[in-house]
């Protein structure tokens, strides 16, 4: 083979959920906001001038850091953002995970993380999750060149209580610990009350679920003055310039909306709640998820079959062909209307089925 194919770096790439693009889908299967953005982002968006398109944007994205920095009460040399929590999180894994012992992270969780392992050559152990889909501490408890899991869990949307996280700061005081809170709007008590208490702790966000801004691309990290510049040193070894114009205009607007935050998960946490309890109804085994997202299985369903059933009508949700999670659906919670229509497919399905 000739030295520059043998010189490719080879990765197994992240699979990105299917973005199927049909009038009358229901897409349910890359956990979006089934509701716009706050109205201040139309606003902003208004205002921005595509003249200015020709000129760099701030590399500080000083607008967009200021207000992240004023809505959670932290100083703007704690915030770090990316185009989205994807590029914060990958930022994070080649500045922070260098050691010769293993990055740990549970078994079942974000799919991203062992793609990033694997991209930078880190070093990773896989723990597995407890026969309830919880992460154990004490699993966390060994010898580690970082750590980093979602809270809530992703895809199971368990929750960790800030007891759990606390310990796990506490008995690794050299490492890092990053908590990925990309669902910590829907009901979760997040990780940031206790930076002032670990200097080795690392909370990850994103405007992409509960500000119905995923395809703007904005994530943050917040942590420590110190970590935070390490971050901003590599992303300017990197790529300058990585938040757009209009994503600091668009995301500035919407972070200073606490309000609308409020508003739009509380209707998605009602909904959640709402489905969960009919899917149990029917059978369903529902964790109790803290997401914007249900993770089922049923007992006497196929869920590959069933994926594919509701594929074939437009309805889109998520299947993993992985270990231990094979039998189960992750669901996004949409609209109320488009909850009914789900419930009402699964109602007829099963009834066809005789169960
Ligand atoms: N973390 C978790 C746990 C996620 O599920 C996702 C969404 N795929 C992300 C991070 C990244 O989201 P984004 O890049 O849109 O901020």
């Amino acid at each position: 083979m000739k030295r520059f194919m043998q010189n490719i770096r080879k990765v197994v790439p992240y699979v990105p959920g299917d973005q199927p693009d049909f009038p009358d889908m229901i897409k349910l299967n890359t956990n979006e906001c089934p509701y716009p953005p706050s109205p201040a982002v139309e606003q902003a968006l208004k205002q921005s001038e595509s003249d200015q398109m020709r000129l760099y944007p701030d590399p500080t994205a000083h607008a967009l850091n200021a207000a992240i920095a004023k809505a959670y009460g932290v100083e703007e040399c704690q915030v770090f953002t990316g185009v989205g929590s994807d590029d914060v999180l990958a930022m994070i894994f080649l500045t922070f995970f260098n050691d010769n012992l293993p990055v740990l992270f549970p078994d079942i969780t974000y799919a991203f993380y062992p793609v990033w392992c694997n991209l930078f050559r880190i070093p990773y152990a896989v723990q597995p999750l407890n026969d309830n889909f919880e992460i154990d501490p004490k699993d966390y408890e060994k010898p580690n060149g970082g750590i980093v899991f979602p809270n809530p869990n992703a895809p199971t949307g368990i929750a960790m209580p800030l007891a759990s996280i606390e310990q796990i700061l506490t008995h690794n005081p050299d490492s890092l610990v990053v908590v990925d809170e990309a669902y910590v709007d829907f009901g979760t008590p997040s990780a940031l009350s206790l930076l002032s208490k670990y200097e080795n702790l690392m909370v990850v966000q994103t405007f992409s679920k509960s500000r119905a801004m995923a395809g703007m691309r904005i994530g943050f990290a917040i942590g420590s003055p110190t970590l935070i510049q390490a971050l901003h040193d590599v992303k300017y070894s990197f790529n300058s310039y990585t938040m757009n114009r209009t994503a600091i205009a668009a995301g500035a607007a919407a972070v200073q909306d606490a309000a609308y935050l409020k508003e739009t998960t509380g209707k998605i946490i009602t909904t959640r709640e709402r489905t969960k309890a009919a899917l149990r109804k029917m059978g369903f085994v529902c964790t109790d998820s803290k997401s914007n997202f249900l993770f089922v299985t049923h007992p006497k369903l196929d869920a590959h079959a069933l994926f594919e059933a509701l594929r074939a009508v437009h309805i889109f949700v998520r299947w993993f062909d992985a270990p231990r999670i094979r039998d189960y659906l992750r669901i996004t919670i949409g609209t109320d209307a488009q909850m009914d229509v789900l419930l009402s497919f699964l109602n007829d399905y099963l009834k066809q089925r005789g169960i």
